[in-house]
């Protein structure tokens, strides 16, 4: 691969459908491969297809032309390529709100302090659960979000034991938590009951993209 250039899986300007942004308008730079295989996954093809490679120049060349919209680098796993950083810094530059959307499991050290993280811990029965690098938590700050994908109580358990102890209590009086129901497991309305018996100070997360396009699977 050329030194300036990313594979990606698909660019994108649609709603934003997930995190404390959500529907806001967002251009989307998906990165192809993933070093994770969820149960659950619905991004595949970032890591069974293969991706195209595009110069970091052209990339911020698409996002200039929603110059308004936020920007979110997501995958697969965006960390997974080092020419990430390059495009994290060129679109720092040109003063973009940037959302990086990782599954927690590579080292967050090198990302800027300006980019908004949001972390998506892995939950058991995700079968992914023990690829979280802990260490990650000290490196978050107050605009950062942590999100649950949940499947079951088991889950919901795991993830509220979790959120009483480790999970860095900032976040958590923000409203930077996130519990979101893996769609064909958990029902909402299951959910929301937990979260409300047990007096928890997250935030319940529709993918607020599949209410929308419930037909289509990319590209929003
Ligand atoms: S980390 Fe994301 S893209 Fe990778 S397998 Fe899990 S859900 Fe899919």
């Amino acid at each position: 691969m050329a030194s300036n250039q990313l594979i990606i899986s698909e660019l994108f300007y649609s709603i934003q459908g997930e995190s404390s942004f959500a529907g806001l308008p967002c251009v989307f730079i998906r990165l192809a491969g993933c070093n994770l295989r969820c149960s659950y996954c619905d991004a595949r093809y970032t890591y069974e297809e293969e991706g195209k490679p595009y110069p970091v120049s052209d990339l911020l060349t698409f996002a200039d032309q929603y110059p308004s919209a936020q920007v979110e680098i997501t995958g697969g796993e965006p960390l997974l390529q080092d020419n990430i950083y390059p495009l994290m810094d060129g679109l720092l530059s040109k003063g973009r709100c940037v959302l990086l959307e990782t599954n927690g499991s590579i080292d967050l050290s090198r990302v800027p302090e300006e980019i908004i993280k949001i972390i998506d811990i892995k939950c058991p029965d995700s079968g992914m659960a023990d690829h979280f690098d802990h260490k990650n938590l000290d490196l978050l700050t107050a605009n950062d979000e942590i999100k649950f994908v949940l499947s079951s109580k088991r889950d919901y358990d795991w993830a509220r034991e979790m959120l009483l102890k480790t999970i860095p209590d900032m976040l958590v009086k923000k409203g930077r938590i996130l519990f979101s129901p893996v769609q064909s497991a958990l029902a909402p309305q299951l959910l929301a009951q937990w979260i409300l018996d047990d007096q928890l100070q997250v935030r319940l997360q529709l993918q607020l993209h599949k209410i929308i396009w419930p037909d289509k699977q990319r590209g929003v």
